[in-house]
């Protein structure tokens, strides 16, 4: 039943750099993506060891906190493995679109990527 549980950020140690996944709006701090990745969408974002996909992938611009304990299902469950999110600390909205790559690898899954700018709900 455990799918893993992110590492939550410590809002004492300087906020301003936690970075938030651009697909699935997971909060971490940027060297977490790196050494980990996204504990949710590596197998697209493909972020460990890599500064620059970082950076890519992930973005300061995002608004408001959740802290998700028992994550729902969502379309991330589309591509991954297992049907939920990781246990974490999640933005409600994120600003930015993940990388053309990326966003072709979920074309050739069949998935419409959306972008998660929006207020729209996301469940099919
Ligand atoms: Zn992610």
């Amino acid at each position: 039943m455990s799918t893993g549980t992110a590492a939550i950020p410590s809002s004492s140690k300087g906020a301003k750099q936690l970075r938030a996944c651009l697909l699935c709006s997971l909060i971490q701090h940027p060297l977490e993506f790196r050494k980990h990745g996204c504990p949710n969408c590596e197998e697209l974002m493909q972020m460990k060891n890599s500064a620059d996909r970082v950076t890519q992938c992930t973005t300061t611009s995002f608004d408001g906190l959740i802290a998700v304990i028992d994550p729902e299902k969502s379309w991330v469950a589309k591509w991954q493995r297992t049907s939920k999110y990781v246990r974490g600390l999640y933005a409600i909205r994120v600003r930015g679109r993940v990388p053309e790559d990326v966003e072709h690898e979920l074309e050739n899954r069949g998935i419409r990527y959306r972008p998660r700018d929006q207020t729209t709900g996301d469940i099919d």
